[in-house]
């Protein structure tokens, strides 16, 4: 009997310590674990989402969101009759904002030193073929050397905030809206005073500062197929960076076996054929991630290096063979996750 008595205090004992220990264990959980704001929204024809880690999450994820959807609205769409580059392809010249002209200013920067394989004066190619809205007709020859007129970077000017296009010239920033749309966001987290987040607009995602779960980032690359939603491979990087995805996979049809898709060659004014399923860029700028994804997947692997080092930006490329090739050296792990997809040399 005090033999089971003994036995029974003991066990008292040891229940009441592991509800210390776990309480303990909850407390410590609970006080270590930040607060996190999630939402989504749409922006520029995708699907925008944030999420932001610590103190004022909601009012910077709003903020966030506004900008996004004033920036389209207001400024860089091509639909949008409120916007000032629609009022620009209308009128052919027009006094632009400090925001618009300033994403002008890069873009034709970038223009040039991919020698015109980023052109944000396709617009009448871009109108001509209409991913956007669904067109899936291949135009006839003479349509596409009438689009092609009008395609030419070196034919705008951009002096000040004025801008003048060249003749029967129309301004797509379809290549480069979502990742101006997270350089804004960034602006955001700093005003917020925001340690860490995650922002993903379309192709395009801002890891932002701390990751306070982890040390590192960790954004999932989608495997470039149409029929699929999953990642092919993981990145990992510390710190702020912008990784920005363009791919055949995205906005296309088939016809004939061919596959036509939304990334043009403003050399041929067909889709870029370059042997690629997807380039993914990281760099420290949204804009140029965004512009460089579509600038590379046009240029092809052999010919993105000096592109990629101007910028000093990461490119992995994903040929049509499943085969994964990287260039640049920035600091990140990059990981193929499916072993359809094999690493090339
Ligand atoms: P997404 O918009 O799906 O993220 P991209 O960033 O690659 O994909 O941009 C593709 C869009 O950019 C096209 O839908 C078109 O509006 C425009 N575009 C297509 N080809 C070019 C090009 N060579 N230079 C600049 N813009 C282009
Ligand atoms: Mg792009």
């Amino acid at each position: 009997m005090k033999h089971i008595g003994k036995k029974r205090t003991a066990a008292y004992i040891f229940a009441a310590a592991a509800v210390i220990i776990i309480g303990a264990v909850v407390i410590y959980d609970a006080l270590s674990r930040t607060d996190t704001y999630e939402t989504a929204s749409v922006a520029m024809g995708s699907v925008l989402s944030v999420k932001i880690y610590g103190d004022n999450g909601e009012e910077a994820a709003e903020e966030i969101i506004e900008r996004a959807q004033s920036a389209e609205t207001q400024y860089i769409s091509r639909y949008k009759e409120t916007s000032e580059i629609y009022a620009l392809n209308e009128n052919g010249t027009g006094e632009l904002s400090d925001f618009t002209a300033e994403i002008i200013s890069k873009a034709l920067e970038i223009s040039e030193n991919s020698g015109g394989a980023f052109d944000i004066t396709i617009g009448n190619l871009s109108s001509l073929w209409d991913f956007d809205n669904e067109k899936n007709t291949v135009p006839s020859e003479d349509e596409i050397t009438e689009a092609l007129e009008g395609c030419g970077y070196e034919k705008i000017t951009l002096s000040g905030n004025t801008c003048t296009l060249g003749e029967n010239q129309t301004v797509d920033l379809g290549a480069v809206g979502k990742g101006a749309a997270c350089d804004a966001a960034a602006e955001v987290l700093s005003e917020y005073e925001i340690d860490g987040a995650v922002i993903s607009a379309g192709g395009t995602v801002l890891v932002y500062g701390e990751n306070p779960d982890n040390e590192y980032w960790t954004v999932g690359i989608r495997t470039p197929e149409k029929d699929r939603e999953d990642n092919f491979a993981a990145l990992t990087v510390s710190g702020t960076a912008y990784i920005s995805t363009s791919g055949s996979y995205e906005k296309s049809f088939e016809e004939d076996g061919v596959l036509y898709h939304h990334i043009l060659s403003p050399e041929t004014g067909m889709p870029a054929q370059s042997g690629l399923l997807s380039v993914t860029v990281v760099s420290g700028g949204g804009l140029v991630s965004d512009a460089l994804s579509t600038a590379c997947f046009v240029l092809g692997y052999e010919s993105s290096a000096d592109l990629l080092d101007m910028y000093n930006a990461f490119g992995i490329f994903v040929t049509e063979d499943k085969e994964v090739l990287t260039y640049g050296d920035m600091t990140c792990v990059f990981e193929i996750t499916d072993d359809e997809y094999v690493y090339g040399d």
